[in-house]
């Protein structure tokens, strides 16, 4: 079971590591702590098991005794006890203690195995040097999976540190816009003069902007936190969707754009959150017109899959824009990742390549997987003079799955008429 608190104390405590009496099993202790740090992170033993594995093969070829092996683990072991029983409170400490324990029996008897099945392999090799050079060549992939797990921590204290700095930028700064908006609904009230209007009218639009950006952390922050609750109902996409094609009508006017619409009316009803589908199909249709050229197509298009236990129906946009190159096909789904050099975005909701804070695609992804779904996003690649297109694939299970952590309410057939009416009453 993964224990946090031992996994971050373990982090904050590496100088405990020390030195060795025995040198040559340095690494080994080193790769073996960082090992027990991800077991604790993630309840996985899979790092462990391979660094177990690489150092009994060393032992094994530099001949050195299984009891002399077992010392690191034991060591290590008994070191921790004494820490942790002397440094941290008696509830968190105990509960560390307990996770400990299933790690290191883990260890032991792995050691145990792979150095018997290395010292039978050593055995039948016929050269001593051949197993010699493997053992080198496992003691520096054991220093390279010890680093490897190092910089994974890393990248998830940068996660984590993106998550709290969104969840507390867009709680600070809602209040003063809430304020500010409260102010430009007085100007326009009062009786003013039209240049005034105008610029009371420009700071509206400003406010609104920065608030759909503020909405969008907020979500954002909701679906990190696990805080995010689905109101669920059977629900026909196709009204949904037929609801956000037509309120991008005004937008793909300006652009010259068509879009249409296939085999959405075959869709069997699927329990689902109408009002983040809303959110969902309105930002990737919004993408598609965006990075889409003036006078392009969009498609969207409906199936329902079988092939799988359990029936799912899957939405595909297709557009005849700019396209996605194959490195930035994974990472557009991450926040605040926009592809490409942001010299080539130009500013504006539905401008060609219009810059958007990269947030979009990073909630579509949390929508839909906390819906228990995936999206995926297809393309030739990159090419802002040829336009090969791309592809986003969503797809729903009909009956609902949420994800794990995710708050459900089930909502009435009057409810969700209510939640459809709002929508349709939503300006773009
Ligand atoms: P942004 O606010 O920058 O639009 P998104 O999260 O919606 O952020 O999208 C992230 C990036 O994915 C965009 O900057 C863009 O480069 C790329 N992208 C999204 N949709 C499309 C599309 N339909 N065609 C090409 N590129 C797209």
């Amino acid at each position: 079971m993964p224990n946090p608190d031992l996994a971050q104390w373990l982090q904050d405590h590496t100088d405990m590591l020390g030195r060795l009496e025995d040198e040559s099993n340095s690494p080994f202790h080193t790769a073996l702590y960082e090992s027990i740090i991800e077991a604790a992170r993630t309840g996985n033993l899979r790092m462990a098991d391979s660094v177990v594995e690489s150092a009994a093969a060393h032992a094994v070829a530099v001949g050195r005794s299984l009891s002399a092996l077992l010392r690191v683990p034991h060591h290590l072991r008994q070191r921790l006890w004494e820490r942790i029983g002397t440094e941290v409170d008696p509830e968190p400490g105990f509960e560390m203690l307990y996770a400990l324990n299933p790690i290191f029996d883990h260890i032991a008897h792995a050691t145990i195995e792979s150095y018997q099945a290395g010292a039978h392999l050593a055995h039948t090799a016929q050269s001593v040097e051949i197993s010699r050079r493997y053992s080198e060549a496992e003691e520096k992939v054991m220093q390279y999976a010890a680093e490897v797990a190092r910089a994974n921590r890393e990248l998830a204290r940068l996660d984590q540190a993106k998550t709290d700095f969104i969840s507390i930028a867009a709680h600070e700064l809602k209040t003063p816009l809430t304020l500010i908006q409260g102010y430009v609904n007085i100007l326009h009230e009062l009786d003013i003069d039209p240049q005034t209007r105008t610029l009371t009218t420009g700071i509206d639009r400003g406010v609104e902007r920065i608030n759909s950006i503020l909405e969008d952390m907020l979500d954002l922050s909701a679906l990190d936190l696990k805080k995010l609750r689905l109101a669920l109902h059977p629900t026909h996409l196709h009204r949904l969707i037929e609801l956000v094609m037509v309120q991008a009508e005004c937008a793909l006017a300006e652009r010259r754009q068509t879009i249409s619409a296939e085999g959405l009316a075959d869709l069997p009803p699927v329990e689902v959150d109408v009002s983040r589908l809303h959110q969902v199909f309105k930002q990737l249709v919004n993408n598609a017109i965006k990075y889409t050229p003036d006078g392009g197509q969009i498609l969207i298009a409906g199936q329902v899959v079988t092939d799988r236990p359990h029936r799912r129906v899957r939405i595909i946009i297709s557009d005849t824009g700019v396209g996605i190159s194959p490195e930035d096909r994974e990472k557009i789904f991450e926040k605040f990742y926009r592809a490409g050099s942001s010299a080539l975005h130009s500013t504006g909701k539905t401008k060609f390549m219009g810059a958007g804070p990269g947030l979009g695609l990073a909630i579509v992804k949390g929508l839909i997987e906390a819906h228990g779904g995936t999206v995926r996003a297809e393309s030739p690649g990159f090419d802002r003079f040829n336009y090969p297109g791309s592809k986003f694939t969503v797809e729903l299970p009909v009956k609902a799955t949420p994800a794990p952590g995710i708050g459900v309410d089930w909502i009435g057939p009057e409810q969700e008429q209510k939640l459809i009416q709002r929508l349709t009453g939503e300006s773009d």
